[in-house]
């Protein structure tokens, strides 16, 4: 996805008592920065420099442009000079576009042999950035801070990362989640307030019977799944004959012009309702979560909706996106690691190496032996990331997780998996995973960090909580005690 088709609105802060000279250097100034941000590849959005606000009647104005603008994914606000901040009060109160505000100069150093007063009443962000920062702490405004001087890299990481949190965010507020069916019989984990989503994701969790998809299926053509399947062949390694791989060519087929007819970004199934369906989409799921769309397993539309926000947030970067499941265990003292998979559908971004394509039956379902895609996950630092309903709210889970070479064969499980050893340790992740009540699904990525989920949480207004190295269970334990009472 191209992620330079979101805007994010720079709104620099000002007030009249400076004159026109100064007015014009903040202007000057802003529009350099400006330029610079979008010449820099580690910037994903399109920075969009608006005029120097000084009134609160402009401020409001703009405010309600940004929300009216389809393209505006987010506003940066920044103060060059002293901005006072009862005028941002009724802009601020009408913004509905996620807030990052940028604390920095425009000079580097202090010019120490010139400085004077009018150096500093031009460069007074440290003052007037504070006035700016208290209003949003008094309205209780969810927003990102980002402070340094702005040429610096690390900087502009963290605005990048909360661009793309505003990206998935913004992508979001006009997609449908498509469920192909209902979650899967008495499971509790998956179920969840699809009103409250949309209120707080944007996503529209509707519903689709099988029969749509078994309708379409059942018109592809063998000839435009053999076209399909030979550019599987340029990707993947066959390692069943064509015939076996019909079917899920002609699923992918099918469901693609779903998703494209009803703007859905992800999509569930069900091996519990596939009637008219000659087997569960295995390949076809795993070649679509490939292409960019969110998918959730047994009707789980929470996780395949994280996993779309999860691919615009890695649009671009290596180390692939995918939903997966915790498996099983290792628990070899010392050696501990957890063996995430799930029945068929994992995406193979997240490959190291090229996959196979291998038919198997499959132990439930009572259907035809399904094709996947079977690989191990590439090595590396990771992330775990769910969301569960509680009833009075959202709760965002992640764990930082490395996942590990996998040393063994495993010649007799035919699905792809990775192998990873949790933070802090698998014990103590396990426990502070499950008091959090976190799913068994959930989305996984090397591409991304914590940080890309904490933004996007933040944006959403739901509670986030990280599971790392510093994590200690019985201190989590009262954490979760104390959010109890901030969201009643
Ligand atoms: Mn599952």
């Amino acid at each position: 996805m191209e992620l330079k088709k979101f805007e994010f609105w720079f709104i620099v802060g000002s007030q009249d008592l400076y004159g026109e000279e100064t007015l014009k250097k903040v202007a000057e100034h802003a529009r350099i920065m400006a330029d610079d941000f979008n010449k820099d590849p580690a910037l994903s959005g399109t920075i969009v420099l608006k005029p120097t606000v000084i009134s609160p009647a402009g401020i409001r104005s703009l405010f309600e442009e940004a929300n009216a603008n389809a393209s505006c994914a987010g506003v940066i606000t920044w103060m060059h000079t002293f901005s006072p901040s009862k005028m941002w009060i009724q802009g601020l109160a009408v913004n509905k576009k996620p807030l990052l505000h940028l604390h920095t100069q425009f000079n580097r150093d202090i010019p120490w042999a010139t400085i004077d007063m009018a150096f500093m009443n031009l460069n007074q962000s440290a003052h007037g950035d504070r006035e700016h920062g208290y209003i949003h702490a008094r309205m209780r405004l969810p927003r990102k801070i980002v402070a340094g001087f702005w040429q610096d890299k690390e900087l502009r990481k963290k605005i990048d990362i909360w661009m793309r949190s505003a990206a998935a965010k913004h992508d979001g507020m006009n997609k449908t989640v498509l469920r192909l069916g209902d979650n899967m019989r008495e499971v509790a984990v998956t179920e969840g307030d699809k009103v409250e989503a949309q209120i707080k994701f944007g996503w529209q969790v509707n519903t689709w019977g099988i029969g749509d998809l078994a309708a379409r299926y059942a018109k592809i053509t063998d000839a435009q799944a053999l076209s399909l399947i030979e550019e599987y062949a340029k990707s993947y390694e066959m390692c069943a004959e064509k015939n076996a791989v019909l079917e899920q060519a002609k699923i992918e087929i099918a469901l693609k012009e779903m998703l494209e007819t009803e703007n859905a970004g992800a999509f569930t199934t069900t091996f519990q309702d596939l009637h008219g369906l000659p087997q569960l989409p295995g390949l076809a799921s795993q070649r679509l979560m490939e292409q960019g769309y969110g998918f959730g397993a047994e009707g789980d539309w929470k996780q395949s909706m994280l996993t779309r926000c999860a691919k615009v947030m890695a649009s671009g970067l290596s180390g692939g996106v995918s939903f997966i499941e915790d498996y099983t265990y290792h628990f070899e003292p010392g050696n501990e690691a957890a063996l995430g998979a799930h029945m068929l559908e994992i995406c193979p971004s997240i490959a190291e190496g090229k996959p196979r394509i291998e038919v198997h039956p499959l132990a439930i379902g009572g259907k035809n032996d399904p094709a996947r895609l079977v690989f191990n996950a590439a090595p590396g630092s990771a992330v775990l990331a769910t969301l569960v309903d509680l009833g009075n709210r959202f709760r965002m889970i992640v764990n930082e997780i490395e996942t590990i070479k996998i040393e063994n064969d495993m010649p007799k499980l035919p699905v792809a998996r990775a192998l990873w050893k949790p933070y802090p340790s698998l014990s103590e992740a396990a426990e502070s995973w499950i008091l959090c009540g976190g799913a068994h699904h959930s989305v996984y990525s090397r591409a991304l960090t914590a940080d890309y989920f904490r933004d996007w949480a933040e944006m959403c207004g739901i509670e986030f909580v990280l599971i790392n190295k510093d994590t200690s269970v019985n201190r989590l334990h009262d954490e979760l005690r104390w959010s109890e009472a901030y969201y009643v």
